[in-house]
C-alpha cells in the first residue's frame, strides 16, 4: 500500500486565524492516523498580495501549533513552469481561450442581460457566470489582441471541456458539503461557468495550480474547508482534462464567529498570533475547535 499523503495548502496573503488552525491540527491529526505523510504547500501565485512578512508568520504559528512538516516546503511562486506546461495542454486541447472582457464591461452586459427582470445565473460562490461573448471571438480577432498586448485571462471553455471528457465525474469526500453531500458526490463544474485558468501575466490560477501540485506531490488525501467543496467539480474536471490522479477528500466545517460567520483574514481577532499573544496555549486552541491537542503543542506528543 502506498504511504497516504496528506496537505495543508494556505495562502500567505494574510494571517493564519483559528479556521486555518483547525484545517492544519485535522490534517496532521488525520496523517497520523492514517501513518501518512504531512505536507505544507505555500499558495503564493497571487505575488501582488502575498508577502514573505506573512509566509513566516505562517510558519512560526504552525510550529508554535507543534506541527512539523517535510522540507523543502513547495512555493507556488517557484513553480510557474509546471503550470504554465499544464495551461499548454489545455490551449492545445482547445478547450480553453483567452477572455479580454473587463469587470466593468462584465458588469455592463449582465446589468443589460438583467433589464427585463431575468436573473443572470450565478455560481457557487454567488458571481455572475462569465458572458459568452469572448467565447463567440473568431481565431483571428483573438489573435490579433494578444498580439497587440491586450490584458487577458485564460478560461475554461467549460462546454468543450465538458463535452472534451464526456463522462460523469465524481470524487469521495469523507467529509461533507454545505448541504450534507457525502460519500461518493457527482462533480458539477458546469455550475462555475467559464472558470479562470491562468492569466496574460501569470500562467496559472487557484484551480489549476492546486490540481498540478496536488499530483506533482503525489496527495493523496485533500482535507480542507468546506468553502471550498464546491470548487472540486472544477479539480476533478482538470484532473481528468490533464490525465492526473485523483485523491481523495475530506472537506470540513468552517469555524465560525460568534454571529455565525465565516472568520476571515482580515478581522485580527482570531488570528493565532492574536491569540499567542493573549496567553493562549495550543491545548486551548485544540479545545476551542474540538480538537485534542496538548498544551505544549502535537508533535511533541507524537514523539514520546
Ligand atoms: N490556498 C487555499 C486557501 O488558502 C486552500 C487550497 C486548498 O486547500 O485546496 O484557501
Amino acid at each position: 500500500m502506498t504511504t497516504p499523503v496528506f496537505r495543508f495548502a494556505p495562502s500567505p496573503n494574510g494571517a493564519l486565524h483559528l479556521g486555518h488552525a483547525y484545517s492544519a491540527l485535522l490534517n496532521f491529526a488525520m496523517a497520523r492516523e492514517a501513518g501518512g505523510r504531512f505536507l505544507l504547500r505555500i499558495e503564493d501565485i497571487d505575488i501582488a498580495r502575498c508577502t514573505p512578512e506573512l509566509e513566516e508568520q505562517i510558519y512560526r504559528d504552525l510550529a508554535w501549533l507543534g506541527l512539523e512538516w517535510e522540507t523543502p516546503v513547495r512555493r507556488q511562486s517557484e513553480h510557474f513552469d509546471d503550470y504554465a506546461e499544464a495551461l499548454e495542454r489545455l490551449v492545445e486541447a482547445e478547450i480553453v481561450y483567452p477572455s479580454f472582457m473587463s469587470r466593468g464591461e462584465v458588469r455592463a452586459y449582465i446589468a443589460d442581460a438583467e433589464a427585463d427582470g431575468q436573473s443572470w445565473p450565478r455560481d457557487p460562490d454567488g458571481a455572475p457566470l462569465f458572458p459568452p461573448l469572448d467565447k463567440e471571438r473568431p481565431a483571428s480577432e483573438r489573435r490579433r489582441r494578444m498580439e497587440e498586448g491586450e490584458p487577458f485571462a485564460w478560461r475554461l471553455d467549460m462546454e468543450a471541456a465538458m463535452a472534451h471528457w464526456g463522462r460523469p465525474l465524481f470524487w469521495d469526500d469523507s467529509g461533507s458539503g454545505p448541504d450534507g453531500e457525502t460519500g461518493s458526490v457527482p462533480a458539477r463544474p458546469e455550475v462555475w461557468g467559464d472558470v479562470v485558468i491562468a492569466r496574460k501575466e501569470m500562467p496559472a490560477s487557484y484551480h489549476l495550480s492546486v490540481v498540478v501540485d496536488d499530483a506533482l506531490q503525489g496527495v493523496t488525501h485533500v482535507v480542507r474547508g468546506r468553502d471550498l467543496f464546491h470548487a472540486t467539480a472544477v479539480h476533478r474536471l482538470l484532473q481528468e482534462l490533464l490525465g492526473l490522479p485523483v485523491p481523495a477528500y475530506h472537506h470540513h466545517a468552517l469555524i465560525l464567529d460568534e454571529d455565525g460567520r465565516k472568520l476571515s483574514k482580515s478581522r485580527g481577532d482570531t488570528g493565532i498570533a492574536a491569540l499567542r499573544a493573549a496567553g493562549t496555549t495550543p491545548g486551548d486552541v485544540g479545545r476551542m475547535v474540538g480538537l485534542e491537542v496538548p498544551d505544549e503543542g502535537f508533535s511533541h506528543q507524537a514523539r514520546r
